[in-house]
């Protein structure tokens, strides 16, 4: 089955809900038991109580193995939420942690903040080291987060290599990878030989801005232990946000070939200018990251950075303020396009970040091409006219 019908097909039966294409949201926390002996073997159903699932939940992580080829998904009510529940089920005090300096903000914060104080170690590595992350590994090591490519600054990481030298060191090494850029659609982590395949759900899954979700993924070998650990620490998903995620699930393919056709097209009309410095986007060329990414990746999303010639907060202030289709604000992947600044020179401790000028991140929503450039002509305009 090729991956676009895959997407359509996944996790649907409709010969179990009245012949409905879609599965009914069940709002349900206690479910009832007939006699003693089905409460005494509550343990065998597939539907116990409302924490550890419904039929409408159940779908989806159906689904989700499916698209990303795992024996076992999770859901958590935020894509954050899918880290660290991630984390806590693999790691233990004394244990080692390697993540990439590019990570997304907040995993950055939980591995400092909470991490640290469960009495981990926490290490940050050059996103781009390859082959090279042998040399960090450690007999306490147990988990490498990988994000690629990194969410604010694009670097690609070399995700086979760093699997690789992770077997070699030890099974008690395992990779985990934030793969929200990608999707399942365009890379599956666990063939690349990730362990643990994680999704802010949030982003392009649900696609439209209007629900929080997260999603964890693993083969057989790490069932076990995710399914304890999600367990013991109580997480559970709200229906009607699983089935927000259901529905953006099934037009994921199409929305993503425009997100990265109007990506592209707003990064290779942003390169010609004269008043930027870089485009941070894999899929170009001359991006340091494009041999890895066409090696990997089978496409791109609409999320990528640009690097301006220096200007001053008012001169930036102007261009920001003032665009018609790009709004201001966290989160991406949706259908409405974004743009933010991005401070990368403060977010890292294991590399530099040696700006030339302000960097902005675009997520490139579903509008058309020509007014989105547009909007982004009359920014630069007014960046200029408040020199
Ligand atoms: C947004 C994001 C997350 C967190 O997702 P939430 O659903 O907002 O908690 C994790 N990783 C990356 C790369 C993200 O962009």
């Amino acid at each position: 089955m090729k991956k676009d019908t895959r997407l359509v097909t996944a996790g649907r039966h409709p010969e179990r809900q009245a012949g409905a294409v879609n599965p009914p949201v069940y709002h349900a926390s206690t479910i009832l038991f007939p006699t003693l002996e089905a409460l005494d073997g509550y343990h065998t159903k597939p539907v116990t109580y409302g924490r550890h699932g419904t039929p409408g939940t159940h779908a989806f992580e159906e689904a989700m193995c499916e698209i990303e080829g795992a024996a076992l998904c999770r859901l958590t009510p935020s894509g954050l939420a899918a880290i660290s529940t991630a984390v806590l089920a693999f790691a233990e005090a004394g244990d080692d942690i390697l993540v990439a300096d590019c990570v997304y903000e907040p995993t950055r914060a939980f591995c400092d903040h909470m991490l640290t104080r469960l009495g981990m170690r926490v290490r940050y590595y050059d996103p781009c080291i390859g082959a090279g992350i042998a040399a960090l590994l450690e007999p306490a090591t147990r988990l490498i987060l990988t994000e690629s490519p990194g969410t604010r600054s694009f670097e690609v990481q070399d995700i086979p290599a760093i699997v690789a030298a992770a077997r070699a060191h030890s099974d008690r090494v395992l990779v985990l990878m934030d793969n929200t850029w990608a999707t399942p659609h365009l890379l599956r982590p666990l063939d690349l030989g990730v362990d643990i395949s994680i999704q802010s759900a949030t982003k392009y899954i649900v696609g439209h801005a209007d629900a929080l979700l997260g999603t964890i993924c693993v083969g057989a070998a790490q069932a076990e232990r995710l399914k304890r650990g999600y367990r013991l620490l109580g997480q559970s998903v709200g229906p009607d946000d699983v089935y927000l995620a259901m529905r953006g699930l099934r037009t994921l393919g199409v929305r993503l070939r425009r997100h990265e056709e109007t990506g592209l097209a707003l990064a290779r009309w942003l390169k010609a200018r004269p008043d930027i410095t870089r485009v941070l986007h894999p899929a170009l060329p001359d991006d340091p990251g494009h041999a890895l990414w066409r090696r990997d990746f089978s496409g791109a999303s609409g999320l990528f950075g640009f690097e301006m010639i220096g200007g001053t907060r008012a001169q930036v202030a102007a261009m920001l303020d003032g665009y018609r289709h790009f709004g201001m604000g966290f989160s991406w992947g949706g259908f409405e396009s974004l743009i933010t600044p991005s401070r990368l020179e403060k977010a890292r401790t294991a590399t530099r970040w040696d700006p030339r000028g302000p960097v902005f991140r675009i997520s490139a929503g579903l509008e058309d091409a020509e007014d989105l450039i547009a909007d982004l002509e009359a920014g630069f305009a007014r960046f200029h006219a408040a020199a």
